[in-house]
């Protein structure tokens, strides 16, 4: 039995879920856009979901990472309790190679991982894998900027992305020296149509 005491417990979750009393991060958006998640899918798994892993971080308090299905569709969900009264929804993704082993059980690290590199994400504990990042998107003043292919750790699980102190120089000179060129299209989806 998982100890939950500092946590929001299953039940608690369950009815805010029902209650629509919860937030979902930036994170969940984007999910909903590459099309992973839905939030019928999130709601569904809560409702038949159990707590799988306490997560605690020494600022942010714990987090807990429920398991549930939507249809046969194994769904984990990151829930905090922002101590207001409302269930904060952080992540939500089907769990799958190279993290999880199976829904309840993650592959164990081997080693130390590879030194150089951060192997484990600062928020949610998943994998960092190294890659290309093809797009980094900022808006400033109106303006979307768009910083493209940096060598970063993505977590495999929920997305973060971390960058060394090395990419992290070039691209401020990058940016100091305000090389920036080209423009692309953006496509728009306006909330209120
Ligand atoms: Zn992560």
């Amino acid at each position: 039995m998982i100890s939950t005491d500092d946590a929001p417990g299953i039940e608690w979750i369950k009815e805010k879920t029902k209650a629509a009393d919860y937030h979902i991060s930036e994170h969940i958006i984007r999910d909903f856009l590459t099309k992973k998640v839905t939030i019928r899918e999130i709601e569904d798994a809560i409702a038949n979901g159990r707590i799988i892993e306490i997560h605690r971080h020494p600022e942010k308090g714990a987090c807990a990472l429920l398991l549930g299905y939507a249809g046969e569709k194994p769904i984990h969900v990151m829930c905090a309790d922002d101590q207001d009264g409302w269930l904060l929804i952080l992540f939500a993704y089907v769990p799958a190679r190279p993290m999880w082993k199976d829904p309840v059980n993650r592959v164990k690290e081997g080693g130390k991982g590879m030194g150089e590199n951060l192997n484990k994400c600062f928020f949610c504990g998943g994998k960092i894998k190294q890659v290309k990042v093809g797009n980094f998107d900022y808006r400033l003043e109106g303006n979307l900027y768009v910083v493209k292919n940096i060598p970063a750790g993505l977590c495999m699980q929920c997305g973060e992305k971390y960058i060394t102190a090395k990419a992290s120089k070039k691209i401020n000179r990058l940016i100091e020296e305000d090389r920036f060129g080209g423009t692309e299209e953006v496509f728009v989806l306006k909330y209120e149509q």
